[in-house]
């Protein structure tokens, strides 16, 4: 039979390359916990109609590109992003009731059927926040700056910030108005994703990379024109915020961004350009005040940003060098009865905080041994029959090559004080 494939834009990650994620991993969890955010795990597949509803039934993500399936019918869709089953879960849990401002983290499998290219799958990985609760602007631009320090700390080249303001609710129809009455006259000379755009969602025409609409939205008036006051003072206090911190950002009065939910602020954090060329956004957010009243909640405001983490491994100059650790103990029993034996004491070290392998294939002890050094293993327990006999286990230091027989019941103080010793001469913790 040929053998089955993935499914295409749906990767795996092998042993080797999961060192770098869990590396990833916890410099975000390190960088969310020490800015006070909390984890929170929301299921995979959500009812379909919170997406369409949270994230807009014309946006491309909706329209074109989730994964929706019917089941006991309950029409049903595996979730293309992660702030729509947080906001589900906070106003299912009445979370607004037990405190006044949330910050939550998440980490996980995000799915779209997008065209699959460099950066760009089927699955992918977001790690993202939230903050509910709290109006900003002070608390936009905190998310920035940390998302600023998260990315400088991962040493990735060439980190811009762009910012934009489309307003409150008002306000973006107000711009909506003004895109079609700049646009309109226009709409032969625009490509025909955007002709179609003109009816459904003029703004995200100002996304389009096509040239034809480049072209036209030229004569596009700023967002800067039909702001309400509150939305200027709100933007020009963010920036001020940003000022003082020293973060530097470009504002971008055409950021848009893909999904309808966003209000007031919003970002993306490019970089590394050569690695990733054109799709190298690595992270996007911004404000979504109306969203969780429009999902039956509380009238309460709020941002977030989700990042890509392939985006970000392929961008990171300094997840480089991690490789998966391997089993210090290698256990190398000779025979039925000793390999029964190593399982007892596989089991004793284990229990004692000491990672260990066994070879259970009944391999020669050259074979083993081979092994246990290709694994860069710092030492082989060898059973034989011997050894069962003098109740004694054979400990190979596989680096010094040297060897000696220890009492079955002192080597796991013999292995602890040997493997400390070596930890901190590499300067290592345990
Ligand atoms: P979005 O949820 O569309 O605002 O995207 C936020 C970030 O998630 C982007 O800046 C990318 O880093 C990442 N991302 C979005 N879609 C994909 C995808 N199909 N494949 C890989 N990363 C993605």
């Amino acid at each position: 039979m040929t053998p089955i494939r993935a499914v295409k834009g749906m990767n795996d990650v092998l042993p080797d390359e999961v060192a770098r994620w869990q590396a990833f991993e916890a410099a975000f969890r390190r960088s969310m916990h020490l800015a006070s955010f909390s984890e929170v795990r929301t299921p995979l597949v959500e009812p379909t109609r919170l997406f369409v509803r949270a994230i807009g039934d014309t946006t491309d993500v909706v329209e074109k590109e989730m994964y929706s399936f019917t089941k006991h019918d309950e029409e049903l869709t595996l979730r293309p992003e992660g702030t729509a089953g947080a906001v589900r879960a906070y106003v299912e849990h009445g979370v607004n009731n037990q405190e006044p401002v949330s910050r939550w983290y998440y980490l996980g499998a995000m799915f779209r059927a997008e065209r699959p290219q460099r950066g760009r799958y089927r699955q992918f990985y977001q790690a993202g926040a939230e903050i509910i609760g709290d109006p900003g602007p002070a608390c936009d631009a905190e998310m920035i700056d940390l998302l600023v320090s998260l990315l400088n700390d991962l040493k990735i080249p060439g980190i811009s910030v762009h910012i934009n303001t489309i307003g409150g609710s008002g306000t973006r129809q107000r711009y909506r108005d003004a895109v079609v009455q700049a646009l309109a006259p226009k709409k032969a000379a625009l490509s025909e994703d955007s002709q179609r755009r003109l009816e459904t969602n003029p703004l995200r025409i100002l996304d389009s990379k096509d040239p034809r609409d480049v072209e036209a939205c030229t004569s596009v008036p700023p967002i800067t024109d039909v702001l309400a006051p509150e939305d200027t003072a709100h933007f020009d206090t963010l920036k001020k915020h940003l000022d003082a911190l020293g973060t530097p950002y470009h504002v971008d009065p055409k950021l848009v961004r893909g999904l309808d939910y966003y209000t007031r602020t919003l970002f993306e954090i490019k970089g590394a350009k050569e690695k990733l060329g054109a799709g190298d956004t690595l992270v996007g957010g911004g404000r979504y005040d109306g969203m969780l009243k429009d999902l039956g909640g509380p009238e309460a405001p709020a941002i977030g940003f989700a990042a890509g983490i392939e985006r970000l491994l392929i961008a990171s100059e300094h997840l480089g060098e991690t490789k998966r650790t391997r089993a210090p103990v290698f256990i190398a029993p000779l025979g039925e009865a000793a390999t029964r034996a190593g399982l007892v004491l596989a089991r004793t070290l284990r229990a004692a905080g000491i990672a260990t392998e066994m070879d259970g294939r009944g391999a020669s002890l050259k074979a083993q041994l081979r092994r246990a050094n290709a694994q860069n293993a710092a030492f082989a327990l060898v059973l034989g029959d011997g050894e069962l006999e003098s109740k004694t286990v054979q400990v190979k230091s596989l680096a010094a090559h040297e060897q000696q027989n220890v009492p079955e019941g002192d080597v796991v103080a013999f292995l602890k004080a040997r493997l400390g010793a070596a930890n901190e001469a590499a300067g290592g913790a345990a």
